[in-house]
């Protein structure tokens, strides 16, 4: 298949990269390798809440990203301009927080929601992709769409493709990387090869929060609301040692999150005990009706190759990432959050004409990035001190 521009990965990169393609009447193809878009957005409906009809989804937790801050203006532009504004709403963090500490001793402390004043979008993040996904061709959104090597040709680019476990090729002149760096180093082969330091500096670009788990536990009273705590938790026991609150907006449903701190190698295998620790848990710092969830949800993203790799099984110390030059004749622009040069800017970095016009001339880049502030708060917890 030949188009104009091949975008790799379906998730907010890459989508946003496509709906301004289509606007400028730029053809091209998304080749999302998951079977569903939205890469490291992931929204669940809960039970009985959901209501799909009439664009007014509501009641769905979220298992990726829940937040975004007042001030990320690229990404409020994408809200207002999908027509979402109406739908966003602040995270709930009024009351006292929790901490737990490693002797058992359990404080309430005033203030302390570390997350209060970031935004949260109704329906869960997940709306986002709906939205662009639904003002996008759908013949050029091919999921399950693995792309394992991308190789030089004449004028252009050859990608070669892994659908439904048949291998296919596509031809583009230019080509968007929507992937995480690390995850392209891991599982993509270039021709000719990319020169060994640029593999390297692939390597040393963590991808935002792919060593983490989240689980989310729906309710049907917000009963930590009220005893007057916010939700808001942090521990030195865990499993989770951030947990927040994460009700949805409307409906009867309420919800806590938490990030859990055991070890990516030790929670492997381990998710229906680490679930039964989490309630646990959560019923030491929120009261016995924390026992009792509706639906217990979980994602362990260190586990999903098409966001982490074996470098990605611990949390990174820094974020400080340096940025892969262009390659193959500077057909390749690197488009993914983990390679935007800051919040809100594209990448500082030759780039081909066609692309460059189209998308990098704009601050396009997902606010969804960055800056979420809990690279000093999801520390890991041996799973020794939880059995
Ligand atoms: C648990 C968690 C919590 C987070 N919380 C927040 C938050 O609250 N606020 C915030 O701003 N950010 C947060 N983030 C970060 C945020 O989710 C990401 O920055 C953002 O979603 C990344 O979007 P992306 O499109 O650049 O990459 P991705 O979403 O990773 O998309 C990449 C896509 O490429 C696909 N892909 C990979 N390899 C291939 C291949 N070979 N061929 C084809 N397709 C491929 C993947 O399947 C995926 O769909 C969080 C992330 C996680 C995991």
């Amino acid at each position: 298949m030949n188009t104009t521009v091949i975008i790799v990965g379906g998730g907010l990169s890459g989508l946003c990269a496509a709906w301004r393609l289509s606007k400028n009447n730029i053809p091209y193809v998304v080749l999302e390798g998951r079977g569903r878009l939205g890469g490291r957005i992931l929204s669940e409906p809960v039970a009985e809440t959901a209501n799909v009809s009439n664009n007014t989804f509501s009641g769905a937790i979220d298992l990726g990203p829940s937040w975004f801050w007042p001030g990320q203006s690229n990404l409020q532009s994408l809200i207002a301009a999908l027509g979402l504004e109406g739908s966003v709403y602040e995270q709930f963090s009024d009351g006292l927080s929790v901490i737990e500490y490693g002797n058992n001793q359990i404080e309430h402390r005033s203030g302390g929601a570390s997350m209060a004043g970031s935004l949260r979008i109704d329906g869960g993040i997940h709306r986002l992709i709906s939205a662009l996904h639904s003002q996008l061709a759908s013949d050029s959104i091919k999921t399950d769409s693995t792309v394992v090597q991308i190789k030089q040709s004449t004028g252009g680019v050859s990608l070669q493709v892994v659908q439904s476990a048949k291998s296919v090729d596509f031809e583009a002149e230019h080509v968007v990387l929507g992937v995480p760096p690390r995850v392209v180093g891991h599982s993509i082969s270039f021709v000719p090869e990319l020169p060994s330091q640029q593999q390297q500096i692939l390597k040393t670009i963590p991808t935002w929060m792919a060593a983490h788990a989240k689980i989310v536990a729906v309710y049907d009273t917000p009963f930590w609301r009220e005893q007057n705590l916010s939700g808001d938790a942090m521990s030195q026991i865990g499993p989770c040692v951030e947990i927040h609150d994460a009700s949805p907006r409307d409906g009867n449903r309420y919800a806590l999150f938490g990030f859990i701190g055991i070890a990516a190698a030790d929670r492997a295998g381990n998710e229906s005990q680490v679930k039964r620790l989490t309630i646990k848990q959560f019923t030491r710092l929120f009261g016995d009706a924390a026992s009792q969830p509706l639906s217990v949800h979980y994602k362990d993203w260190a586990a999903d190759s098409l966001t982490a790799t074996p470098l990605d099984q611990t949390p990174p110390t820094s974020v400080r990432a340096m940025l892969p030059e262009s390659e193959l004749d500077n057909r390749i622009v690197w488009a993914g959050t983990e390679t935007a040069a800051m919040l809100g800017q594209g990448p500082k970095q030759p780039v081909c004409p066609v692309i460059a016009t189209v998308i990098l001339k704009e601050p396009w880049k997902p606010a969804i990035a960055r800056q979420t502030g809990l690279s000093g708060c999801c520390h890991l917890l041996p799973i020794s001190c939880m059995l």
